[in-house]
């Protein structure tokens, strides 16, 4: 249970982690997109983890129909507006939405560009209609490599007005973050903020580079770091925020006994760390199971369930002003 004296943030989400299955089952069938399923059912799987993965790769591949699916950036915008609904409804009050241009176009060759102005869209019309505050962070999908990150970072930067920060998702372990460096130098340079994915598929070191080398003043997941010692010190003098996902680490393999999530050492440590839900829709959860999970699995405090909930205000990429109205919402 989280403390409903306080707002429940979910700073690492994924947009495109997080499309409704059954958008995804209609939009096939509206775009004539061949599924391996017939029957509504029997496509969950396809969709959904219905046990953990065998590591990130496989769990990762669990997104992709969710992006097959969308053949025009009208379907781009349906699930930009879906992603605010779905945040109103789980009580979310403030969200930062990350999402790849580059792995939502790629399938049916949609201009990149449109995609994050359509994204952007949808964002718009759901926080018409909803009272969740929405901000949003560019992915970089290394998967795909040096050159398609160029192309990936330039679309984000033609609307940084809208976007708060840029971030480096997918395979960690054979894309290191050192081929991006001048991508996240051009990103800084522009004032976007900082967040990478880092220490979930390789180790420390990789934590290391993202802070030193691409800028990172958050990193997402970093389950490594607990075996640094020097890592947590340095992250904590210099407020390092870490983005924890219990589930999804659970999922993917990265951490076999959730009871011992590294999140108990981070929170002894001092350390800004927040609970988040990563993917949500595929990993068929809510913020508020994260908590959940926290408090009877992990059994955190309610001090340290509070604490994480003040952490992801102070983590949060707003304004100082924006961060005391948070803290206010619930008094
Ligand atoms: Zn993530």
């Amino acid at each position: 249970m989280h403390n409903k004296q306080l707002p429940l943030i979910d700073l690492h989400r994924h947009l495109d982690g997080n499309i409704r299955p059954k958008t995804v089952w209609q939009l096939a069938k509206k775009n004539n997109i061949e599924l391996p399923e017939t029957n509504y059912e029997d496509f969950l799987p396809h969709i959904k983890i219905t046990n953990n993965e065998a590591d990130l790769l496989a769990f990762l591949k669990k997104l992709d129909w969710g992006v097959k699916v969308l053949s025009s950036l009208d379907d781009v915008v349906r699930i930009g507006f879906e992603n605010v609904e779905d945040a109103y409804l789980a009580n979310i009050d403030y969200a930062e939405l990350r999402f790849s241009p580059f792995y939502i176009a790629m399938t049916h060759q949609l201009p990149i560009e449109g995609v994050v102005e359509a994204i952007i869209e949808g964002i718009k019309q759901g926080c018409d209609k909803y009272p969740t505050k929405i901000n949003l962070i560019g992915i970089l999908s290394r998967t795909f490599g040096v050159e398609n990150c160029e192309t990936e970072l330039n679309a984000i930067l033609a609307h940084k007005d809208n976007i708060t920060a840029l971030d480096l998702a997918g395979d960690e372990y054979n894309f290191p973050g050192d081929l991006f460096e001048r991508h996240f130098k051009k990103a800084s340079d522009a004032g976007l903020q900082i967040t990478v994915h880092a220490g979930e598929a390789a180790g420390p070191e990789s934590v290391w580079h993202a802070i030193e080398k691409l800028g990172a003043t958050r990193i997402g997941h970093g389950v490594a770091c607990v075996k640094d010692q020097k890592l947590m010190d340095y992250m904590l003098k210099h407020q390092i925020g870490i983005e924890s996902c219990l589930t999804s680490n659970y999922q993917t393999g990265t951490i076999k006994d959730l009871s011992n999530h590294p999140i108990k050492t981070f929170l002894e440590n001092g350390l800004n760390v927040c609970l988040n839900t990563d993917d949500p829709a595929v990993e068929n959860i809510e913020l508020k199971d994260e908590f959940n999970l926290a408090t009877n699995l992990l059994k955190l405090s309610e001090k340290q369930i509070t604490q994480l909930q003040h952490n992801a205000i102070e983590m949060s990429f707003l304004s100082d002003k924006e961060k005391e109205s948070l803290r206010q919402l619930k008094i």
